[in-house]
């Protein structure tokens, strides 16, 4: 299945690149102009704040979400945000956090009040002001609410902190000193994450493409989904939470989502 992805951040040419099936990330980044700069690759967060951040390690596997569970992705919203070498990681992971408290619908405490606490907690680690317990704390939010999200939208938000700490350790033991040599000598604006906002994007169903086979509505924690087998569904958007879930499910591609005008 071919998708559209936007691909943001420190390569050659942002925009808009078409994701045919099987290609892998590495190839995505070449055909977007490779990196900017002639800089070194870093990392890539693949989605918004609930998709998953990446290392060179992971840049010959498939863009899809099958081939990339193991590494934390819940949901493929179509956005690919590439860091080079000079970028600092947890500056990074910091605005992925912060874009949550406008990108979630905040109905569920665990992700509302959790999301607020993480951000709180990164710009301690950003100033070198949070201490051990701080430290430990912002970790055991991460996990809680990748449980007690109530979607996926909230269960995938850890991915991106968890993964980073695992392949870059070094800079958070940097920040927590206060002594990070990469926010030391950079000019840049922190990496914006880029997505289409929370207020201003829907999902719909193309009933053109949709096939009736219901496994939307049946997956849907917001109940939002109804139809008639093999008749189109529709989604009511007063009930849909954008989780991006149903969207991840469907065989045929029918389910996308697009932005709303004004
Ligand atoms: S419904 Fe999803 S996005 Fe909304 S607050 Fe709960 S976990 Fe977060
Ligand atoms: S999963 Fe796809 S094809 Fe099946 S009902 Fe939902 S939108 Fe239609
Ligand atoms: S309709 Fe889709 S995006 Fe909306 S809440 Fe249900 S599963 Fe999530």
């Amino acid at each position: 299945m071919v998708k559209e992805y936007v691909v943001k951040g420190d390569v050659c040419h942002p925009g808009t690149t078409v994701v045919n099936d099987g290609m892998t990330i590495r190839q995505v980044i070449e055909q977007a102009g490779g990196m900017a700069n002639g800089k070194a690759f870093k990392a890539v967060q693949i989605g918004g704040p609930s998709g998953t951040l990446l290392c060179e390690a992971q840049l010959d596997l498939p863009l899809d979400q099958k081939a990339l569970a193991p590494f934390g992705m819940r949901r493929g919203d179509g956005v690919i945000t590439v860091l080079d070498e000079d970028r600092c990681i947890v500056d990074a992971v910091r605005r992925f956090m912060e874009q949550t408290q406008t990108d979630f619908c905040g109905k569920c405490v665990s992700c509302r009040e959790g999301t607020r606490r993480i951000v709180e907690l990164m710009n301690a680690l950003m100033q070198g002001i949070l201490d051990d317990d701080g430290f430990a704390i912002l970790f055991e939010i991460g996990e809680m609410i990748s449980v007690t999200g109530y979607c996926a939208l909230g269960k995938g938000v850890y991915s991106t902190l968890k993964n980073a700490y695992q392949f870059f350790p070094e800079e958070f033991e940097a920040h927590r000193k206060n002594a990070c040599s990469l926010c030391a000598k950079e000019t840049r604006p922190s990496i914006e994450p880029g997505h289409i906002p929370y207020e201003r994007r829907r999902i719909v169903i193309d009933p053109a493409v949709c096939r009736g086979c219901s496994r939307c509505a049946r997956s849907c924690h917001a109940e939002a989904i109804s139809g008639v087998i093999k008749s189109p569904f529709v989604i009511d958007q007063t009930k849909c939470v954008k989780c991006f879930t149903c969207m991840e499910l469907c065989a045929f591609g029918a389910i996308r989502e697009e932005e709303i005008d004004g």
